[in-house]
């Protein structure tokens, strides 16, 4: 009894000591620390975590001219958990300058994308500045709607939109993805482009203010003074190797053109122009209407947002004979002396290989052969290449040729800093084998010599290949970015920076190539190509496209091709131009490719090559049938939806809708080539 009675003391005592001291502990924070939220709970107020959005990182040319800043602008975010029933919807409508239904719709998409769950929605993205000044005096009157500030993109040089990409907010794929694994909804991210590989560096980082809110959600100022804020980071800037000038005249003469060109300087790999052709205004990759341009783009027959320049794959025509000739010459099965008795074609293999010269001694040698672009010559010296006695097999001696062709970054993506590069088509004795049940040689390949065939090249890889002969031997991975914040040694630029030497083919190979190349232009094929004062080397190409169409060959217009480098001794630009479906390559790419080069090296564009380059600006070469025949292939896939969706009984309908996709196949046939052979489908933008 006694020891109850001591315990049940000691317990009182204790009681009556911890209660006091606990209270008095929730009174310090309350009112001295102001811990928790308590205080102003107490008077009504809240606090509000208002996330601070950093400029992204400023793009600049080689020059330090702005490519691309940022502008201000608001999105409009609701909290659908803080919205009580008195929510003025009506009042917030007229602010926003729209009808409640329009609101309504919006809200309702939003919630079924996301749920009923979820912590906020973007109801209105990039608002003008007069509906946000409008909305800025009134939002407290609304409980749980806000206006977030972050930056949206401006194309500050009206050029570059296929260089940059766009950026958008993330989406709920995106959102689980590893790479984004410290985001969260309502924040931007770079889907194309260098938006997109610089993404981490181009971010930043955001910071969090704290703001005092009372009863009526007006804000009452900064919390604690602000002494809880964090700052944003603004995201680092980038410094391009483009040169601004050059790009925006590349871009304005592949308006109304399907093809693309690519510029690089041999001695960095640093990309000084990249257009894909028909160019587009880049300010629609920005602003309020963003969404429905790009889809609007996505879908058009010419398919503006599909990056010719790396997507694309050609069949590189005569643009790829120089390759063709450093290989026989490294492989010692000729010499630069070395001439081919050519009167018009190419006999040897049982069949006429046509060449567009048939005079006497047009292919007395490798100088002569490049310069008037023979085609017996070229398809000769391939087979000699991969026939070479010291093989003892030609499936042996493709593979070499194989290897070859992977050294000079074919057959492969070569490495682009921005997303979606393809690799192109270099074929192998495997597909071979498949092809002809392993019982061929040489003659059924002889014209990839001339660059026809299975060999297929972007626009890309045909520049990288032109650096590789002005380096006599080696290229540095092409890429736009020359310094992360100023630091040009950072590590995400480190790959670019490696030295990529090319099958050890020695100097005098190069030597004679790029001296037949130089007779291209001064006395061959590519005249056009010409800049007084500068050593130009340059190649055309005429790309012929054929397709066997229920039996019938169908010929559709040849694609234009040029490459080039200059000056001659100490090369600062290669360039690749192809545009598609207009002709010879001295027609449209030569005089592209020269504007280019004369626009680099000397700045300007000569008052009498100025006619020249009005006549590329205004030209529209995108052939009808490219539209036709997209229109066709959407109305085939809307037959197709159809069918899907026919009911089972309704079998005459159905039967209705085969005949008319019937109808359309052959046409539709027509298009699935040249998709194929001119590009591949894009990915649809996410
Ligand atoms: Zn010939």
């Amino acid at each position: 009894m006694a020891d109850f009675t001591q315990n049940r003391s000691v317990f009182i005592r204790i009681f009556f000591i911890a209660i006091p001291v606990i209270i008095i502990i929730r009174l310090l924070f309350l009112q001295v620390f102001g811990a928790g939220g308590f205080k102003e709970a107490a008077q009504g107020q809240a606090i509000y975590q208002k996330k601070i959005y950093p400029p992204r990182g400023v793009i600049y040319d080689r020059k330090n001219q702005v490519l691309m800043n940022n502008n201000i602008v608001y999105d409009l975010v609701v909290e659908p958990r803080k919205i009580k029933s008195d929510f003025d919807t009506l009042f917030l409508c007229k602010l926003l300058n729209i009808p409640t239904i329009e609101f309504a719709a919006a809200f309702k998409k939003q919630l079924n994308k996301y749920g009923p769950g979820v912590k906020n929605l973007t109801l209105f993205k990039n608002m003008s500045p007069t509906t946000v000044a409008r909305l800025q005096e009134n939002i407290y009157e609304f409980q749980g709607v806000d206006l977030i500030e972050h930056s949206e993109r401006n194309f500050n040089y009206q050029c570059g939109g296929t260089i940059m990409g766009y950026i958008n907010e993330i989406n709920e794929a995106q959102l689980k993805k590893e790479r984004y694994a410290d985001y969260e909804k309502g924040d931007y991210i770079g889907i194309t482009g260098i938006e997109n590989t610089y993404e981490d560096v181009l971010r930043g980082q955001a910071g969090v203010q704290f703001l005092l809110r009372d009863v009526k959600q007006r804000i009452q100022g900064p919390y604690k003074n602000g002494t809880l804020d964090s700052m944003p980071v603004p995201g680092k800037s980038l410094q391009l190797y483009v040169d601004a000038k050059l790009q925006k005249l590349t871009e304005s003469m592949l308006a109304n053109k399907l093809g693309s060109a690519v510029a690089i300087d041999p001695q960095t790999g640093g990309i000084l122009a990249f257009a894909s052709g028909p160019s587009f205004d880049p300010a629609l990759l920005t602003g309020p209407n963003k969404g429905r341009n790009i889809s609007k783009m996505f879908f058009d027959a010419t398919i503006p947002l599909f990056n010719r320049a790396i997507q694309a794959n050609y069949p590189p025509g005569s643009t790829f004979k120089p390759i063709t000739a450093l290989v026989a010459l490294d492989e010692g099965v000729i010499t630069p002396s070395f001439g081919y008795p050519c009167g018009g074609g190419y006999y040897a293999c049982g069949r006429k290989i046509g060449c567009t010269h048939s005079g006497g001694g047009h292919a007395r040698d490798l100088a002569w052969a490049i310069a008037n672009s023979c085609n017996s010559y070229f398809c000769h010296i391939f087979r000699l290449s991969i026939d070479a006695p010291k093989y003892g097999n030609t499936h042996i001696g493709l593979e070499k040729w194989h290897h070859y062709m992977n050294e000079f970054g074919l057959g492969h993506p070569v490495g682009i800093d921005i997303p979606n590069e393809s690799g192109g088509n270099i074929p192998d004795s495997n597909y071979y084998n498949k092809t002809y049940n392993h019982v061929w040689n040489s003659c059924n390949m002889s014209i990839m010599g001339m660059g026809q065939g299975e060999v297929l090249l972007t626009p890309l890889q045909m520049a990288n290949s032109m650096c590789i002969i002005a380096n006599k031997g080696f290229y540095y991975l092409p890429h736009f970015v020359k310094s992360i914040g100023g630091d040009s040694l950072h590590t995400k630029l480190k790959p670019y920076h490696e030295r990529h030497v090319v099958a050890k083919i020695p100097d005098s190979a190069y030597f004679y190539v790029a001296y037949g190349m130089q007779r291209v232009v001064e006395a061959g094929t590519g005249k056009i190509a010409q800049i007084p004062g500068i050593d130009v080397c340059g190649k055309t190409g005429t790309a012929q496209n054929e397709r066997f169409i229920n039996g019938k060959k169908i010929k559709l217009q040849n694609h234009s091709m040029f490459v080039a480098f200059a000056p001659r001794d100490t090369p600062r630009i290669a360039v690749a131009v192809c545009i598609e479906n207009s002709g010879y390559g001295a027609t449209w790419a030569g005089p592209i490719a020269s504007l280019m080069i004369e626009q680099y090296l000397k700045d300007t564009i000569a008052p009498k090559r100025q006619g020249l380059l009005k006549k590329m600006q205004n030209a529209k070469i995108i052939p009808n049938y490219i539209y036709l025949l997209d229109s066709l292939e959407k109305q085939k896939a809307r037959e197709r939806e159809m069918l899907k969706r026919a009911p089972t009984d309704s079998m005459k309908r159905v039967q209705a809708l085969k005949d008319s996709l019937q109808r359309h196949q052959d046409s539709v046939a027509v298009l699935n080539y040249i998709r194929r052979t001119y590009m591949r489908k894009p990915t649809k933008p996410n």
